[in-house]
């Protein structure tokens, strides 16, 4: 079932996806050799909290932490840990929800540890382009296809792998709504878009084989190859002007290349 959001609701959710953005980029301040994703995990919880909203992936499922942290190989739902220490040349894919008013925020963001080597930082730079290039689709009229097939056209005219198994959703008072937004498919299939539909839309990229493994600790996704992977995530909502991102990676970006 899709729901349909008033323009009101849909400004709930921008008050929770800004939040979101704000707390990846206080997260993204802390982000450098030596700290863990534990520490990282406490500031966002604590970000999150100050700003009157609640973590919406604590205890989501029986998820164990405020941010899923996934480090390199890791594609997404790494669990926050203090024996995970980040180290210069890493990669780490930052997902971030939240509660507020009825609504949930869900972005995700991956930073660079220090300096990268040029594969992983194009790594990084082509799955962003890959999400901006399937925001444009998100438009009344076009279908989730069109969506999932500019993602995926984008990443594999590099070579990489587009994860399968994991997609992009509805969001609204829910996390986790229809219709599911894969990184893969054909223009022209899938649910159609209309006004007022909120969807995430996250490339999970990776710069092998596009295998995936699912951890033993029951959450972490990681490439099958162990070559790394990237993970952005908008908020969009369908408007008759055309794509609406809820998300703001630019209070993101500011705050990282300060
Ligand atoms: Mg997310
Ligand atoms: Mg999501």
């Amino acid at each position: 079932m899709i729901y349909l959001k008033t323009d009101e609701e849909i400004e709930l959710l921008r008050e929770n996806n800004i939040l979101v953005s704000k707390t990846l980029a206080e997260v993204g301040r802390h982000i450098r050799p030596g700290i863990s994703t534990l520490e990282l995990d406490r500031i966002a919880e604590e970000f999150i909290r100050a700003h009157g909203a609640v973590p919406a992936f604590l205890g989501y499922q029986g998820f164990p932490a405020s941010l899923c942290i996934s480090v390199n190989e890791q594609v997404v739902h790494g669990i926050p840990s203090s024996k995970c220490v980040l180290r210069e040349g890493d990669i780490v894919s930052v997902d971030c929800g939240t509660f507020m008013k009825g609504f949930v925020g869900d972005s995700a963001y991956t930073f660079a540890v220090g300096e990268v080597a040029e594969d992983v930082r194009q790594l990084m730079e082509v799955t962003k382009e890959a999400l901006y290039k399937g925001t444009a689709q998100a438009k009344a009229g076009n279908r989730v296809g069109d969506v999932s097939a500019a993602v995926q056209e984008h990443a594999e005219s590099f070579g990489y792998g587009v994860v399968r198994e994991l997609e992009g959703h509805g969001l609204g008072r829910k996390m986790h709504e229809d219709p599911g937004v894969p990184n893969y498919g054909a223009r022209g299939r899938g649910p159609l878009l209309k006004e007022g539909m909120v969807i995430c839309i996250e490339p999970m990229i990776n710069m092998g084989t596009k295998a995936v493994v699912f951890e033993r600790d029951g959450w972490t996704v990681r490439t099958r190859d162990r070559k790394p992977a990237a993970h952005y995530e908008f908020a969009v909502a369908i408007r008759k002007s055309g794509p609406d991102v809820l998300t703001d990676f630019n209070i993101i970006e500011q705050a990282i290349n300060n």
